[in-house]
């Protein structure tokens, strides 16, 4: 009898055995699922192994209750990437086989994929639309958006209607104005519009993938922003796609925007699955079947869709390659990044990886040779490099944090028609409000960090824990009701720039003027059209972003980053800059770059205004290797927390006595300390950190020590958990 090895959602850091199902239709293959009776309950297992023997007695063995798929939902391909995931990043298959699934897959009552319906404007239709409005606006709304499609429209193109028009398409189909079929839920490609001529770099960099199609290849796509990388991935994505197979390309959370999308919809004339978490659970698993299926040539989505399954893998693209949302930062914490390339390997395919500020571990990789690294160095067609300069800040005359010179710029900008941008990544009117007469500021009991004050929303909130409540009107400590907002958030500048500029339109970009479905859309299109001139934003305008008329970028704060702690600051503080820098001067008209500082002679600052990013990753690199930190090291990140600050101490205490018994002497053990941030949401952070120059020691200790920490008592009374390559301190 055959016996069954499945990953089963639960933290044991373990397979289980079952017999196979009583009635059996389909025979057994790893990559299905199965419905098991676990610990009383039932659950959705995936088979990972069909093996011949088990170390309990067959008799000890329950029988699965059902096989749920007929054929394997994985492929082979997907099942050696997720078991290489387990031991790599140690953690439970019942923890990462499940992460490869839609949520529709991964619970019992067996989500079905939706049926889901195209609609289209019917002659009658076109007759009532002809005729206005009358007393049905929305439905009048409705007909025009469906007279604008040929191919009729799907549910996820009317998201953008923002209200709901579900009870308005009923009565047009009552009415025999609208028609509705099935749809697959891949949008109909369209016409493709034309490609630029690519210049000499591009060409070769395209040509370089293009040879190495047929098998592994690892490349670097470093390319400054505006170099045209885009149009690179796009040519690669038709190449791979006419050979009959298909793509995957991973985009950071921010860049997965309608306009990023449309932009591959316009020129790939192929089925496009789009993959994000803004999807209900049906729509994903659709467009994951799609995908698994073959009918998807092309699959774009973040950080979780690089487990996709393909029937027919060709290229794995990762574009932005550097920026932190690749990380997983909860439960089981993976690169996608790094993942991707493993996937690569793994199927026999080349992956590449773009950005205009690759990571210094990607940068060690091409150095190393073990990535060939293809550097896109000009900007694309007509476009310049934009002039980055620094702004002394020092006893400048400052208005809300616009320095003079600053605003005298801005001034000459608007004058020539650009458009201009600012950054400032906090959001909120001020990081803090402060009691002049008894100097208490208001703080979050849960964190024990200031309350951030927002104007627009009329509170006080925490944005570590997402707590809120009303703006008192007197200090809650001496009662003083001399209550003063001190430091600058967007609104504050919104507000700045409305008295400024008055006339001028203003809109600001941060996650709480997005909130609305729709509105980040609404607010892009706004610019777009030259509506909006002054845009203040976080880094949600900063990243990825196509705006021709903004001429003028300002960084409004750019010490926060330099006064941190944590080693990565600096290369996120560079890499954020010239993201941000990069929205400059995109077209004909050339851009400026400003950095207000009050350090104008830090070194970073310097590095890239006169060297830019390769002058500063050179200079950070070799930091890193004095330092003995990452790339040059390999490190893994176990936390503990909990209410009662003693029980993660001493649960990472234990820790600590076991891993140096462990430990041969290659391992650096640090802690345990407080995280950075002691206390979040009424729970205190404990950390200890294991570092090693060889990856292998490193991970050979993580296999012994990780079995004894699942058995330790102190374990049970705190939350933990084990991050390898954490990219952040927190
Ligand atoms: P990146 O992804 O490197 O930031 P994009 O691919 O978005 O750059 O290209 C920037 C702009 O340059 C886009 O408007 C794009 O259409 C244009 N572009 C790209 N390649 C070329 C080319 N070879 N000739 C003319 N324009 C190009
Ligand atoms: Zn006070
Ligand atoms: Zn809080």
């Amino acid at each position: 009898m055959p016996i069954l090895r499945l990953a089963i959602p639960s933290p044991l850091r373990r397979l289980f055995d079952y017999l196979p199902p009583a009635e059996c239709p389909a025979p057994l293959r790893a990559g299905q699922r199965l419905l098991v009776e676990f610990a009383r309950r039932q659950v959705v297992a995936v088979l990972v192994e069909v093996a011949q023997s088990s170390e309990l007695p067959t008799d000890k063995l329950k029988p699965a209750l059902r096989l749920l798929d007929p054929e394997p939902l994985l492929p082979p391909e997907l099942l050696r990437l997720l078991g290489w995931a387990v031991s790599y990043y140690h953690h439970g298959p019942g923890e990462v086989y499940p992460a490869a699934l839609p949520l529709a897959l991964r619970g019992s009552d067996g989500v079905a994929e939706p049926r889901l319906k195209r609609w289209r404007i019917t002659a009658a239709g076109r007759e009532r639309l002809a005729a206005g409005p009358g007393r049905s606006p929305r439905g009048h709304e409705l007909l025009e958006r469906l007279a604008q499609a040929h191919e009729g429209v799907i549910p996820q193109q009317l998201k953008e209607l923002n209200w709901d028009w579900r009870p308005a398409m009923r009565r047009l189909r009552e009415q025999g104005l609208v028609s509705e079929q099935r749809a697959s839920c891949l949008e109909p490609p369209q016409p493709p519009s034309p490609a630029p001529q690519l210049n000499d770099e591009q060409q070769s960099a395209v040509e370089s993938v293009t040879a190495a199609l047929d098998g592994y290849h690892a490349f670097l796509l470093d390319g400054v922003t505006g170099s045209g990388k885009t149009e690179v991935y796009l040519r690669l994505i038709e190449a791979v796609v006419a050979r009959g197979r298909q793509a995957l390309l991973l985009v950071p959370e921010i860049g997965l925007t309608p306009q990023t999308v449309a932009r591959f919809r316009a020129r790939i004339p192929h089925p496009i699955a789009v993959l994000h978490s803004g999807l209900a659970d049906g729509e994903r698993l659709c467009a994951w079947q799609a995908a698994r299926r073959g009918e998807a040539r092309v699959v774009i989505g973040t950080r979780s869709a690089l487990f996709t399954p393909l029937a027919a893998p060709g290229i794995i693209i990762v574009d932005e390659e550097h920026d932190a949302s690749f990380k997983q930062q909860d439960g089981f914490r993976y690169s996608a990044r790094d993942l991707a390339v493993v996937r690569a390997h793994h199927a026999s395919i080349p992956v590449l990886l773009g950005s205009a500020t690759p990571a210094l571990e990607s940068l060690a990789n091409a150095r190393a040779g073990r990535y060939t690294r293809l550097a896109l160095t000009r900007r694309a067609g007509d476009a310049k490099p934009p002039r980055i300069g620094l702004l002394d800040m020092r006893r400048a005359r400052l208005d809300e944090g616009l320095s003079e010179p600053l605003l005298a710029l801005m001034e000459r900008h608007l004058k020539a028609d650009g458009q201009v941008l600012l950054f400032l990544n906090r959001r909120g009117y001020a990081p803090t409000l402060l009691c002049h007469a008894c100097g208490e500021a208001p703080k979050c009991p849960r964190c024990e960090v200031n309350y951030n004050l927002s104007l627009v929303h009329r509170r006080l909130r925490c944005h570590h824990c997402d707590t809120e409540r009303p703006v008192p009107h007197q200090c809650p400590s001496c009662g003083s009701p001399e209550l003063v907002p001190v430091g600058l958030g967007t609104e504050r500048i919104e507000q700045a720039l409305a008295r400024r500029f008055p006339g001028i339109g203003v809109v600001r970009i941060d996650r709480d003027s997005t909130r609305r479905k729709g509105s980040f859309e609404q607010a892009l299109a706004a610019i777009h059209s030259g509506e909006h001139k002054l845009l203040i934003g976080t880094q949600m305008l900063a990243k990825g972003h196509h705006f021709p008329n903004v001429t003028l970028v300002a960084i409004l704060d750019a010490d926060q980053g330099l006064y941190s702690l944590d080693f990565r600051a600096g290369e996120r503080l560079a890499q954020l800059i010239l993201q941000v820098a990069g929205r400059a001067g995109r077209a004909e008209r050339p851009g400026e770059v400003v950095i207000q500082t009050h350090l104008p002679d830090h070194p970073l600052l310097n590095q890239l205004v006169h060297q830019g990013y390769p002058g500063f990753a050179a200079a950070a690199l070799d930091a890193r290797k004095q330092g003995r930190l990452p790339p040059y090291a390999h490190m893994a990140l176990l936390r503990a927390e909990a209410q009662n600050g003693e029980l993660p101490r001493a649960f990472l205490s234990e820790a600590y006595g076991l891993a140096r018994v462990l430990n041969t002497g290659e391992v650096e053990l640090l802690g345990p300390v407080a995280a950075p941030m002691e206390k979040r949401a009424g729970r205190y952070r404990v950390q200890l950190l294991l570092s090693s120059q060889r990856r292998e020691a490193l991970h050979k200790l993580l296999d012994g020590l990780l079995p004894k920490l699942d058995g330790l008592k102190s374990g049970r009374k705190v939350r933990w958990s084990l991050d390898v390559d954490p990219v952040d301190g927190y």
